[in-house]
């Protein structure tokens, strides 16, 4: 099963991958996990990175298809990935679409989760709340501020890469207003019937 997972910032990708990844067991692949470990780590990408993501801003491509081409490549991969937060930019998709055909591999389907601008806002002020409450460490990118240029950059440069996947098909929508359990059934049925015949995993 090979997945993209597009939406929002908030919209829920993060804890629908999750439970995907239990009942498929296939990793998660988070752009932005992966992005935040490598500025935690201080590597040359993070160190380049840091910046654009704490104000809200997007990761050059070619950077981010660096990555993505590096994890997918990885062993527990093969049998299938979702990928969270990636692509975001239709140059990024393109990307992907090359990478896949180069390795005779190609999508079940892309789901996108849709949720309104005011309620994603809610959310993420509840998020860091329940954050603080437990103890955690909110993200930088999660203040207000930050916030308003993510969803400004997901409405410029990310709501084209769902025309990109309607175009063949593959674009599947979900409800991401719903409870969190009716998404997931949702998503389930999508994923059901998309999975080609001859595949096992
Ligand atoms: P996320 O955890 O998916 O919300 O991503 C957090 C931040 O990482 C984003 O606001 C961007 O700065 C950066 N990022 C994650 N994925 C991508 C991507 N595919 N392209 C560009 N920037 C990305």
């Amino acid at each position: 099963m090979r997945l993209v997972l597009l939406g929002p910032p908030g919209a829920g990708k993060g804890t629908q991958s999750a439970r995907l990844t239990e009942k498929y067991r296939i990793p998660q692949l988070s752009t932005g996990d992966m992005l935040r470990a490598a500025v935690k780590a201080a590597t040359p990408v993070g160190l380049e990175a840091k910046a654009v993501m704490d104000k809200g801003g997007l990761v050059p491509d070619e950077t981010v298809v660096g990555i993505v081409a590096d994890r997918i490549e990885a062993p527990d991969a093969k049998g299938g990935f979702i990928l969270d937060g990636f692509p975001r930019t239709v140059a990024q998709a393109e990307a992907l679409a090359k990478m896949l055909r180069a390795k005779n591999m190609e999508l079940d389907a892309v789901v996108e989760l849709k949720v309104d601008d005011a309620a994603l806002l809610a959310r993420i002020v509840n998020r860091v709340k329940e954050t603080l409450a437990s103890g955690g460490t909110v993200r930088a990118d999660d203040n207000p501020e930050a916030f308003k240029v993510r969803l400004d950059a997901y409405h410029a440069q990310t709501a084209p890469v769902s025309d990109f996947y309607a175009k063949n098909a593959l674009l599947k929508s979900v409800d991401g207003m719903a409870p969190v359990d009716a998404v997931t059934h949702a998503i389930d049925d999508i994923l059901e019937s998309s999975r080609r015949p001859a595949q096992t995993s």
